[in-house]
């Protein structure tokens, strides 16, 4: 039987927040089959109100919880199962750091984000920008089909012969065309890798993230590299060598240690399942945040004095810089709904307080936008994430599958039309 935690019930405050907000919605839905997940989303629409649809509860613009609406938690749907060679089936309420532990056994990991707290719903609806992304592309790009439960309460599975427009929205807008309720991958043979970590004392930003950016697109696609700048003196790095030779990591992250001064560093051979180990920690909204996104296609002299600028204002907390390129930017633009193919970089600036001024001054040099890092909404960052092509087909699609909006809360493209 579908189970609903309402206010007042003992299960209630642990179902109700996610990780960046709290909320307070009048039910909250843990199906545990995919025929409850139809039997929530037709109480949902019965209800009426807002409708909020969470996997792992980490996504940044908090839309996964509300208030007097109903939320349909998918945490309960989290198997992880080998179903055939490199094929893998995951719930959507799997958390990454699991999934990663689950499929090292069998020789295998699928890039994810940096967090393996972060839920598979989410980032695998909007793309997957990870740390084996040079190397081996966005998590989407191994997405061979879905199981997907649409606004009329129809279960479908969508693949590139079944669906197949439907299979691509999936891969970038999943979140405006209905819930998805189980991923096949084909997850890549990655036994171990090799993972470094560099504290950095920075003297010149702007020459700091050039060295960073020439030194990250100079690497070969074997390296993925995040950067964590804490305001103007100090920055983090995490690079992935996705391969299991250590003589070639070692020389893979040679040039990094040459980028500024290294106060620290450390260089092991782990599993995948190492970097992104999950904590599970219970969500109180404990992470709220202000956050501006975009892609940049090079961290040129414009780009970086601009970053750098924006770095050392004080009004942002943290930039981070994580490598996209490599074998992303090898599918092209207009296969899966996520459609930034050619940028090198994705730059996210963090803050605890409101930095749109800020941010519009860094905004004009930036190239697209990766929804899944961006807190605010406006038609003007729609068109940022989808471009016009991408855009309009995704209208289309949504017209035929969703003619009532109900999926309406996460970068809905149908907000252009409405404006
Ligand atoms: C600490 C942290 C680090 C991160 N690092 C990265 C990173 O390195 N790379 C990266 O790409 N992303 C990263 N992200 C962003 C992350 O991918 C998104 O926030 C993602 O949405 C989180 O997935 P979730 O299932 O936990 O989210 P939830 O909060 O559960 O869901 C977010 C939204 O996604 C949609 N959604 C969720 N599940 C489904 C589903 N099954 N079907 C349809 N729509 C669904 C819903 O609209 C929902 O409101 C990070 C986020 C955090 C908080």
């Amino acid at each position: 039987m579908l189970e609903v935690v309402r206010p007042g019930d003992r299960l209630y405050p642990a179902v109700r927040d996610v990780y960046t907000a709290t909320g307070r919605p009048a039910a909250v839905a843990r199906p545990s089959s995919t025929a409850e997940v139809v039997e929530a989303l037709r109480l949902a629409r019965d209800t009426g109100g807002p409708l909020s649809v969470r996997s792992g509860g980490h996504g940044i613009s908090s839309v996964a919880t509300n208030v007097d609406g109903t939320v349909i938690d998918l945490g309960r749907l989290n198997t992880v199962e080998r179903t055939g060679g490199d094929l893998v089936r995951v719930g959507p309420g799997a958390r990454w750091g699991d999934v990663a532990a689950a499929l090292h056994p069998w020789g295998l990991a699928i890039s994810s984000g940096d967090s393996g707290d972060v839920g598979v719903g989410g980032l695998a609806t909007t793309g997957g920008i990870g740390l084996m992304g040079r190397a081996h592309g966005l998590t989407i790009d191994h997405l061979v089909a879905a199981e997907l439960v649409t606004a009329d309460g129809t279960t479908r599975r969508v693949d590139a012969e079944h669906d197949p427009e439907l299979f691509w929205a999936v891969r970038g807008a999943g979140a405006n065309i209905g819930i998805v309720t189980s991923f096949d991958f084909r997850a890549d043979r990655v036994p171990v890798v090799g993972h470094a970590t560099l504290q950095y004392r920075i003297d010149d930003v702007t020459r700091f993230l050039r060295a960073w950016g020439e030194t990250v697109e100079s690497a070969p696609r074997e390296i993925s590299a995040f950067l964590y700048l804490m305001g103007g003196g100090f920055a983090l790095a995490t690079i992935v060598y996705a391969g299991d030779d250590p003589e070639r990591a070692g020389r893979a992250f040679g040039p990094f240690t040459a980028v500024a001064p290294v106060l620290g560093r450390q260089a092991q051979l782990v599993p995948y399942a190492g970097v992104v180990a999950a904590t599970h920690a219970p969500h109180r909204g404990q992470q709220g945040a202000t956050t501006h996104t975009g892609f940049a296609v090079h961290l040129d002299e414009p780009v970086a004095t601009g970053l750098a600028e924006l770095a050392t204002s004080g009004t942002v907390e943290m930039l981070q810089i994580r490598s996209t390129g490599g074998a992303i930017n090898d599918v092209s633009a207009d296969a899966t709904a996520y459609a930034h193919r050619h940028q090198n970089f994705s730059v996210t600036a963090v803050s605890s307080t409101v930095f749109d001024q800020a941010w519009e001054r860094v905004r004009p040099m930036m190239e697209g936008l990766y929804l899944s890092f961006e807190t605010s909404f406006s038609t003007e960052l729609l068109e940022a994430a989808f471009p016009p092509a991408t855009l309009s087909r995704l209208r289309d699609i949504k017209r035929q599958v969703d003619p009532d909006d109900v999926f309406n809360q996460n970068f809905p493209v149908t907000a252009a039309v409405r404006s």
